[in-house]
């Protein structure tokens, strides 16, 4: 599944980040999933659990933060909230655009005990 491979590669970045910084008895990880990013919030929380098994961070927990689409219309300049399914211009039906927010996934923060 899509999702368990974006999880698997999740994991090792927050290792990474865990080691660089020092942390130890990570609790909580807080992520932001943009809306155009492709990522389905729903999945990431349901392949969580596998994703991290065995690993540092099993029985840690995951907090999801959903970051609206925001894109910017080549055509007329319009700066609007788009939903992945729905890339239409209001202003000028145009589809020719450049995303500003809500495309990736970031890692927004790491809870310790
Ligand atoms: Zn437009």
């Amino acid at each position: 599944m899509h999702e368990l491979g974006i999880l698997s590669s999740l994991v090792h970045t927050i290792d990474g980040i865990v080691k660089k910084e020092g942390l130890t008895e990570v609790e909580k990880v807080v992520i932001e999933v943009g809306e155009l990013s492709g990522i389905v919030p729903r999945y990431l929380e349901q392949c969580y659990p596998a994703a991290v098994y065995k690993t540092f961070m099993e029985n840690t927990e995951l907090e999801l933060i959903t970051v609206p689409g925001i894109v910017k219309c080549r055509e007329c300049e319009l700066v609007f909230n788009a939903a992945a399914n729905d890339l239409c211009c209001p202003g000028c039906s145009g589809q020719n655009f450049e995303i500003l927010e809500g495309n990736d996934m970031v890692v927004k923060e790491i809870v310790c005990r």
